[in-house]
């Protein structure tokens, strides 16, 4: 696909699932990939898998931040970050507390925007670049049982639109990307009626494979998609095309 050839990518949460769908299909379009997780055993197989660089940094650290952005400085800096670090975490009002709703926002709200600033800060170095936040239907819509993971993922889609607008002078488009039921880790426990609930208010009537994420990923990140910014794009094979 159009302008992914020789791009710096990183991609947050990029040793499984979505995450290394996304970094697998950038590095088959040809650009020089970095992923980086928790677990720097799955982050270096995730990476051979894909021919890519791996470094193991949790998004909530900002040291381990600074080190992920200097080894990709050193080699010539970020054109491209896919923020897709992320955990599920459940629990209704009545079931949470402060630390639960802490921890969603420490992971998916600091630790995207943190990324966000430091490879905006090597994308004005070599004037722009394209940044995505991979956040879910379930911050754009509510869902009884997922009110501290849906709180941090409307903090990101927010955060989408006002980095679009102060970037932007920059060359630096920033855009969010809204999955609904994507077959991974993170879906595999769920319970069987549960899925087969959800499912059914699925027009397409199945979940999504990590893999159907890349085409849309590849279209707000290369150059096919150089005049869209602050945009989420919902994919969630029509669901939330009902009424
Ligand atoms: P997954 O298979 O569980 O992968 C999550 C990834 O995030 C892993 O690489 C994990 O690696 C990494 N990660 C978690 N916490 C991290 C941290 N603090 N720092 C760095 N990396 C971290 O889940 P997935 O389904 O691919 O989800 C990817 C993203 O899509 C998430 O943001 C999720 O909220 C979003 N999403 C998923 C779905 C779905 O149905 N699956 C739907 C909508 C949105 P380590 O454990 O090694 O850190």
């Amino acid at each position: 696909m159009s302008g992914m050839s020789g791009k710096r990518v990183v991609v947050t949460g990029g040793s499984r699932g979505i995450g290394l769908a996304i970094a697998g299909g950038f590095a088959e379009a040809g650009a020089e990939v970095t992923i980086a997780s928790r677990d720097a055993d799955a982050c270096a197989r995730g990476a051979a898998s894909i021919g890519a660089h791996g470094r193991a940094a949790d998004v909530n650290s900002p040291e381990d931040l600074d080190v992920l952005f200097a080894e990709v400085g050193e080699r010539g800096g970020c054109d491209v970050l896919v923020c897709c670090a992320g955990v599920s975490g459940g629990g209704s009002a009545a079931d949470i507390d402060r630390a639960d709703l802490q921890r969603m926002i420490d992971i998916h709200v600091h630790g995207a925007i943190e990324a966000a600033r430091r490879a905006a800060r090597q994308m004005r170095d070599s004037g722009g670049g394209a940044i995505l936040f991979v956040t879910s239907v379930w911050g754009l819509r509510g869902q009884p049982g997922t009110l501290a993971y849906g709180v941090a993922k409307a903090a990101m889609a927010h955060a989408v639109k006002v980095l679009a607008i102060e970037w932007a002078r920059d060359g630096i488009r920033v855009n969010g990307l809204a999955p609904g039921f994507v077959d991974t880790d993170m879906t595999a426990d769920l319970d069987e009626a549960v899925r087969d609930k959800l499912l059914k208010r699925v027009p397409l009537r199945r979940a999504a494979r990590a893999e159907e994420m890349v085409g849309p990923a590849m279209l707000l990140c290369s150059d096919a998609g150089s005049y869209v910014t602050g945009q989420i794009l919902v994919v969630d094979g029509g669901e939330s095309a009902r009424a």
